[in-house]
């Protein structure tokens, strides 16, 4: 995630590392290269050029050059100063209509309708929420269709009208189904088109003037840059809509949009998309997303992540195993597969300070434990309880049947003896507050 701006930045802030007196000059071609590393990240010239005369009055201010670390000072001053134009304060849903009416809006390929799924999903599974999908799309049979795909996916019932060609009444009609089926959030995702023009705007009003959403989101593919506030401005001149989802975040986006949008149509960005899967969903915190910009890393997220996973009956039944020396592949195999459910690994890394930078030039891939579940699942029952009895015939067996290579099979063998001596010494004295810490 903004890799590229996340780099410059580090390189912008190295011209005050390297030197020993900080001067005028220096903060003033740190400056520089900040909004050089901005315009590149597809910031908006004005927006770029305002941030950094903002970053230099403040600095000016606070008298930066006579602190003991002016370095350190003036990286919080533009952390905040990127907090600020990403929005500032964390902004929520309003959940307050009995049923809760939410509309998304934004072109076709914007996402819309996976995040709508993934907005039900959230409000279901984290707000106790009982959703109802609305199919508003007529001219595009498989965009129905889609939003069923989803809707069965995560357990919510989808509103559609196939034959219905007027989408203000499948709206309305879906309202009133579900007011008499208790449902209390019903999302309506519409029809959009690959570009801004006049027919989707004039359907989009009069669906939004029909049904008053309490909510009205615009959906935008953060990979469009610039375009993408364009389009924004579109919108929200026609919708003067509530807030701003980001998706696509965990592609090789540059920032822009991100870092723009704000600014320009004075609505915060809601929440994230960060991948296709139904839980790829983020609220958005504009103070986090700096710090990670900045390479300072999102521990706050990692353990919340971490926290939503944990399971403490899971944990207990762990603690036992391991005590009485019955850890074997199959639980190290339900580790992993939660570690999974917290998030690709080149996200999970991005939320540790300094990880993104250190690992800069390791390939990370998306699925980093592909390897080791083929080699366990080549295992047979009796070997994931007893590891030991692995012996040279069967690392050459299970190396054959997971396509790996023995060596890989000796690697995560001697991974795997290493956790559980691991998991054996915090057991022992001492090794509860270490547990504990972990939240076990
Ligand atoms: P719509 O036309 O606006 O409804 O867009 P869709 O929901 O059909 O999404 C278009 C494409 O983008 C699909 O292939 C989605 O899987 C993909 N997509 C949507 N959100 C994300 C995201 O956050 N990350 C990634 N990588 N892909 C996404």
């Amino acid at each position: 995630m903004f890799d590229n701006l996340s780099d410059k930045l580090d390189k912008a802030f190295h011209i005050l590392k390297g030197h020993g007196k900080i001067t005028e000059v220096n903060v003033a071609d740190t400056l520089k290269e900040v909004r050089r590393a901005l315009l590149d990240a597809d910031v908006n010239f004005k927006i770029a050029k305002d941030f950094t005369a903002r970053v230099k009055d403040k600095a000016i201010g606070q008298d930066v050059l006579t602190t003991l670390q002016p370095g350190q000072l003036l990286v919080k001053l533009v952390k905040d100063e990127l907090t600020e134009l990403m929005g500032g304060d964390v902004a929520g849903v309003n959940l307050s209509g009995n049923p809760t009416v939410i509309l998304m809006s934004g072109l076709q390929g914007s996402g819309k309708t996976t995040f709508s799924g993934k907005l039900a999903n959230f409000l279901k599974t984290k707000k106790n929420k009982k959703p109802l999908l609305v199919a508003c799309d007529i001219y595009r049979p498989a965009a129905i269709n889609q939003l069923h795909v989803v809707g069965d996916q995560i357990g919510v019932e989808v509103y559609s009208e196939p034959e219905n060609k007027n989408p203000v009444e499948i709206a309305q009609n879906a309202i009133k189904h579900a007011k008499a089926n208790g449902f209390n959030v019903v999302i309506v995702d519409t029809a959009g088109r690959l570009a801004v023009d006049q027919e989707m705007m004039d359907e989009i009003a009069r669906v939004h003037k029909a049904i008053q959403p309490q909510e009205t989101l615009f959906v935008v593919d953060s990979m469009t840059g610039q375009d993408a506030v364009n389009t924004a401005k579109a919108f929200n001149d026609i919708l003067n809509f509530d807030g701003v989802i980001l998706t696509k975040l965990d592609g090789d986006t540059r920032g822009g949009a991100a870092l723009s949008i704000k600014s320009i149509v004075n609505k915060p960005i809601k929440f994230v998309g960060t991948g296709e899967k139904m839980e790829a969903i983020d609220v958005f915190y504009p103070e986090r997303m700096a710090e990670r910009i900045l390479g300072m890393g999102d521990v706050v997220s990692l353990v919340e992540r971490a926290q939503e996973q944990f399971d403490e009956e899971e944990a207990r039944k762990l603690q036992k195993k391991i005590a009485k020396n019955e850890f074997g592949f199959d639980d190290f195999l339900t580790q992993i597969q939660q570690v999974k459910k917290m998030g690709n690994m080149k996200d999970l890394v991005g939320m540790i300070p300094g990880a993104s930078k250190a690992m800069k030039d390791v390939e990370i891939e998306d699925d980093a434990f592909k390897h080791i579940e083929a080699i366990i699942y080549s295992m047979t029952p009796g070997e994931r309880s007893k590891p030991a009895i692995i012996d040279v015939k069967r690392k050459a067996r299970i190396a054959k049947g997971s396509g790996t290579k023995v060596e890989q099979v000796n690697q995560l063998m001697k991974q795997f003896d290493q956790m559980s001596k691991m998991m054996k010494m915090m057991q022992g004295p001492g090794g509860k507050n270490l547990m504990k810490m972990m939240g076990g």
